[in-house]
């Protein structure tokens, strides 16, 4: 019988093959995978090489370097992501927090320093990184909605493991299907499914084999949901109230005409770090609530 394996061997086995299968951050996969399945920090993984792993940590590493080879997110594989500096837990259930979605939480947190926002909708909250973010940094009561029952299961764990339960009211529906109409929100944000029903094939197969496709996919043009929760918030809207979109890079003007028509005003497209289009916004004109 073979002798188990030091942390340096099976790390040193890991990267190469992760490299050759063409995990992009193959070290620092590896890396991540011994500190989860072992159980140790990044200093004892890098410093302690010489550590047997048990059976069971050889096994459970092992388990994790072969899904990382085909395709299975790093994120998904540890079921946990950073996301503003928080800890979140995901699964296939929900989509994996993107740096881009910063942007949103950020320009929300933004526009709440002038506006003073109490109430915000997280619509399409999916693992509740938007809602538990805004709550987390004083928005004082949040709301967040999914279809899905398990995307909101995760939401609440989330809420949970970052102690803001309290904050957060959790509804399960199709967009505001399930919102009571006499609820009035100073802001709705939402990053919904936008990409077009003909570009999902073409995705990176990390995303498309993986991500939940109903948290992509918009529809024929992508903006499907841009329509009906603009159309919808406007009930739920205080009276200068915000709503505050993710969208793909080339969709800000096409939203812009959506919001216009619907009567929203002061409409602002914001960048991401890579100087692309992605965040989109602006507030319900005084005196346009639905009566
Ligand atoms: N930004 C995501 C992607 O490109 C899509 C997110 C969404 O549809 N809301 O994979």
């Amino acid at each position: 019988m073979s002798r188990n394996k030091t942390v340096k061997e099976a790390l040193f086995r890991a990267k190469k093959e992760l490299k050759e299968s063409g995990a992009g951050e193959y070290k620092l996969d590896a890396e991540l995978f011994m500190m989860s399945a072992a159980d140790m920090s990044k200093t004892s993984v890098l410093t302690n090489g010489d550590k047997l792993l048990t059976e069971k940590e050889e096994e459970l590493f092992n388990s994790m370097v072969l899904k990382r080879k085909k395709g299975v997110p790093t994120q998904y594989i540890l079921g946990r992501c950073e996301f503003m500096g928080y800890e979140f837990f995901v699964n296939k259930s929900v989509l994996i927090p993107r740096p881009d979605t910063e942007v949103l939480v950020e320009t929300v947190l933004k526009t709440s320093e002038k506006e003073n926002f109490k109430s915000i909708m997280d619509m399409c909250t999916g693992s509740g990184c938007i809602a538990v973010s805004l709550a987390l940094n004083g928005i004082k009561s949040v709301t967040a909605c999914d279809i899905s029952q398990s995307a909101l299961k995760t939401a609440v764990k989330n809420a949970e493991y970052n102690n803001i339960l309290d904050k957060i009211c959790f509804i399960q529906g199709d967009l505001f299907q399930n919102v009571d109409k006499s609820l009035k929100f100073d802001a709705v944000v939402s990053n919904p499914p936008y990409i077009p029903t003909g570009e999902i094939n073409g995705l990176m197969r990390e995303v498309r084999d993986n991500e939940p496709l109903a948290a992509l996919d918009g529809g024929m043009d992508g903006l499907d949901f841009y329509r009906r929760i603009t159309e919808d918030s406007l009930e739920y809207l205080a009276d200068g109230g915000y709503l505050f979109f993710e969208i793909g890079c080339n969709q800000g003007e096409d939203l812009k005409k959506i919001m216009t028509h619907f009567g929203f005003d002061g409409i602002k497209i914001v960048k991401d770090y890579a100087g692309l289009d992605r965040v989109v916004f602006g507030f319900k004109r005084r005196g346009t609530d639905v009566i």
